[in-house]
């Protein structure tokens, strides 16, 4: 009878286990219909940006980037990565022919004391590294010659040029409390002067802008960027008209970049779970970047942990709860795409994940197929949405195939080519996200317009893009300065 009466015992907590999946699965809920909606409010929210100041929780940001690169730049040129989790220096050369581009590029961890801690030491170690990197190259250091730097900074930054801005907030990992507010390639540059280089800060631009750059270099068609790293963000080129809040001041050019910071975009329709709801309150940022949290690679593995933190709760198919499940972001998002892709046929990397990272040993194979499809709930939903993103933007320019329709059928439609620069690692190293992405574009656009839209891949766009609009923004016209 004990036997039996434990047996009933763990079917019940197996069937409030199964309940905790249904719930956490009909809360991330992405129907076709839903992401329509969710694309509609994309398209409504980047129209109330750019009528007013504050218009909107996207601020859709004013870059003053309003050429982008043609393939002649010619020259060296210098860019400085900052915000995610590596800090990236690169040095391009470029030949005047669309060419590939090949940089020399040093990548490092950003010490994680420096996210945190004075602004002046975030930036001495910034230009250390660079006068190291400098310093190896065979540019002379001692040229009199200055050389011109493209600073990718991605954080919400208010230029009032493309070479200056002040720092609205940190989001990710950054909290340097006396940079809020201040002038960010002013910071840099004085670090710069400190460190005796001889460098100007020839354009400050996010990281979207830079891969939008790079994207256009190889490919003419683009139109819009997006990142889907340890944060996430968009940016698309917008035509100067309909840039309503600073209408008078922008007569020069046709065009502007706009830096959407849709990290911050917020809509009812998207769906939401109480887990993201505590992660929210419990982030160093809470209310702010709603769309971003549903998304990005700062976040994921960290939903997941608080999906199997409530299981192990309500149950005991994790065995005892184990402390590490209460350690905000002890799961990385690369941890839970290994689970996620784990196509072994007992999931023993599931199983060594676990012990190793979370400190839950011995879990049944029942169990860890359960965390597999936890990764896939939470994955596919920031996938779906970062479609229904992208097709807002592509909606708000006209490019989804919806303009023009009336009485014509979808498929008589002449919808031009139409690429988007994507860079990240959700994106790049995670398969299944990409595919749930694909998926969802071709869904909500139906196949015929799909097939008109192109999402390439740039290698290092944030970085690289970043020298290509230095090389165009630079003083000395590009020709000469080598
Ligand atoms: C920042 C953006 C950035 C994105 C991707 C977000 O957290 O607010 O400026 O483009 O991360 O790095
Ligand atoms: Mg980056």
């Amino acid at each position: 009878a004990l036997v039996v009466g434990r047996r009933v015992r763990s079917r019940k907590k197996w069937k409030r286990v199964v309940g905790v999946l249904k719930e956490l699965e009909e809360s991330c809920e992405t129907t076709v219909g839903r992401l329509r909606q969710v694309v509609d409010a994309m398209a409504v929210e980047m129209h109330a940006g750019l009528a007013s100041e504050g218009g909107s929780k996207l601020k859709m940001l004013l870059t003053f980037v309003d050429n982008l690169p043609s393939g002649s730049e010619k020259g060296n040129f210098y860019a400085l990565d900052l915000g995610g989790t590596n800090f990236r220096v690169l040095r391009v050369e470029l030949g005047g022919q669309r060419s590939n581009l090949d940089p020399d590029v040093e990548q490092q961890p950003i010490p994680e004391q420096l996210m945190t801690g004075r602004s002046e030491d975030l930036f001495d170690f910034i230009a250390s590294s660079l006068h190291r990197f400098v310093g190896k190259g065979n540019d002379s250091m001692q040229s009199s010659i200055t050389k011109e730097l493209g600073f990718t900074f991605s954080f919400p930054v208010k230029q009032t040029s493309v070479s200056s801005g002040v720092l609205i907030k940190w989001t990710k990992a950054f909290a340097i409390k006396d940079m809020v507010g201040k002038e960010v390639a002013g910071a840099l540059q004085q670090a710069l002067v400190r460190k005796g280089l001889n460098m100007r800060v020839a354009v400050l631009v996010n990281d979207t802008v830079g891969t939008l750059a790079l994207g256009r270099y190889h490919d003419a068609d683009t139109v819009a960027a997006v990142i889907i790293g340890t944060g996430t963000n968009a940016c698309y080129w917008e035509r100067t008209d309909a840039i309503i809040k600073c209408q008078g001041l922008l007569t020069t050019s046709s065009g502007m970049v706009v830096n959407m910071e849709w990290g911050n975009f917020w809509s009812s329709h998207l769906p939401r779970t109480s887990y993201d709801i505590e992660l929210d309150a419990e982030s160093p940022n809470p209310n702010d970047q709603g769309f971003e949290k549903m998304i990005s690679g700062m976040y994921l593995g960290d939903i997941v942990r608080r999906v199997i933190l409530r299981m192990s709760e309500e149950s005991d198919i994790f065995g005892p709860v184990s402390a590490r499940l209460y350690v905000p972001f002890a799961l990385r998002t690369p941890a839970m795409a290994a689970m996620h892709e784990d196509d072994s046929p007992e999931l023993t990397e599931v199983a060594r994940i676990l012990n190793n990272i979370l400190d839950i040993p011995d879990v049944p194979r029942k169990a860890r197929k359960l965390v597999v499809k936890i990764c896939d709930v939470v994955t596919r939903r920031a996938a779906r949405l970062v479609a229904a993103g992208i097709v807002g933007i592509l909606k708000k320019i006209g490019r989804d195939g919806s303009s023009g329709i009336s009485g014509g059928s979808r498929s008589d439609i002449k919808m031009r080519r139409t690429a988007v620069a994507v860079e990240g690692s959700l994106y790049t190293q995670y398969t299944t996200f990409r595919e749930y992405l694909h998926e969802a574009l071709h869904e909500i656009l139906g196949e015929v317009i799909a097939r008109h839209v192109v999402i390439n891949v740039t290698e290092d766009g944030s970085g690289t893009g970043a020298a290509l609009l230095a090389a165009s923004h630079s003083s000395s016209g590009s020709a000469d300065n080598i």
